[in-house]
């Protein structure tokens, strides 16, 4: 992928920021990939939200996660056509070590290569306005 190198001007939108899912971004334009977990069931809450799906607690804290999974599934989005890139990024559905999955892109790899069960690890990207976000690409070793 060439989507951002270091001496290109990122061109991927920001992420759009809720105010339950700010932590999150907070912590990935840091290059942090972190989680809320509930204080009294320790259920991890993803997509954030303001109470535990399970105990219904509204206290949390907020994790680290390791930033490993695997493919579940990937797409191809051609139309519309996605602002800001050239060729549409790969969207894919990665199923995190912690057991949860979460949507993102994956980078670094063909399209035609990506097989389901394919080990991946976060890396994260640059985008308009200083932020970025959480991507995954091929785990290393
Ligand atoms: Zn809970």
């Amino acid at each position: 992928m060439t989507e951002n190198t270091e001496e290109q001007k990122p061109t991927r939108m920001p992420p759009v920021v809720t105010l339950d899912a700010k932590f999150f971004w907070d912590h990935a334009t840091k290059g942090e990939l972190v989680c809320e977990r509930c204080s009294n069931c320790d259920t991890f809450r993803y997509p954030p939200r303001p109470m535990c799906p399970d105990c219904h607690s509204v206290e949390r804290d907020i994790v680290p996660l390791s930033g490993k999974g695997t493919v579940y599934s990937w797409i191809r989005p051609r139309h519309p056509k996605p602002f800001g890139f050239d060729e549409p990024p790969i969207a894919a559905l990665i199923t995190l070590e912690e057991g949860f999955r979460m949507v993102s892109n994956l980078i670094d790899i063909e399209f035609e290569d990506v097989t389901a069960g394919m080990p991946v690890e976060v890396t994260f990207v640059p985008t308009l306005k200083n932020k970025q976000v959480p991507v995954f690409r091929p785990a290393k070793g």
